[in-house]
């Protein structure tokens, strides 16, 4: 696992996905070397650098070409080779010339969730599995709800971390926003 700190930021590009959340996603998506993972809305590459560690591809994916930027240097920084595709581009757009994925990670998806989603579960393997970070409630409705239309039966986690800060009089408990890992595999569970 990567480290929070460690990762190059910029104010214009949300990330890194923080670790206990990182820790969380990776333990879901249960990456094999044989795995293609596409990375929509890679922003700083928080799960980008996580995935090109244990995937056989990574295609990472955000419209905002300071993110797929930072990804590149974020990636450079943590010395990770490997098949790693940077697409500067709209994640319907580039969704549409990718062929079969086996895991389809959402970190950011703007107002196209549903058609994404659409796109998704035609390009996914049969056994793939979809996980979707949110952080608005609107998103974790339409997600799950979603979902079910297309017949997945999705596994909703909500993570609340707080982080100790040792202070001289004790420990001072600092909370991170709450965050829903909704998880689905296209066979169903
Ligand atoms: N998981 C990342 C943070 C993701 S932030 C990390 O750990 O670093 C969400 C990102 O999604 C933003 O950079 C935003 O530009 C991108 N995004 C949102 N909607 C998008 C869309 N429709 N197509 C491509 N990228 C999108």
């Amino acid at each position: 696992m990567l480290n929070d700190n460690d990762f190059i930021t910029n104010c214009n590009v949300p990330g890194p996905t923080k670790e206990a959340i990182r820790a969380i996603i990776l333990y879901k998506a249960d990456i094999k070397n044989t795995d293609t993972i596409v990375d929509i809305g890679c922003g700083t590459g928080g799960l980008t650098c996580e995935f090109a560690q244990r995937a056989k591809k990574v295609i990472a994916i955000d419209h905002n070409p300071q993110a797929t930027n930072l990804t590149s240097q974020n990636l450079k920084k943590f010395k990770i080779k490997g098949n790693i595709d940077l697409k500067t581009d709209d994640a319907l757009n580039a969704l549409k010339k990718i062929e079969k994925i086996d895991i389809g990670f959402i970190g950011g998806s703007g107002k196209e969730l549903n058609e994404i989603l659409n796109i998704l579960n035609e390009k996914l393997n049969p056994n793939g599995k979809i996980i979707i970070t949110a952080i608005l409630l609107d998103t974790k409705i339409e997600a799950i709800n979603k979902l079910k239309k297309l017949g997945y039966k999705p596994q909703i986690m909500e993570a609340n971390i707080s982080n100790g800060r040792v202070l001289e009089r004790g420990v001072m408990m600092i909370s991170e926003n709450p965050i829903a890992i909704i998880t689905a595999k296209k066979k169903g569970e």
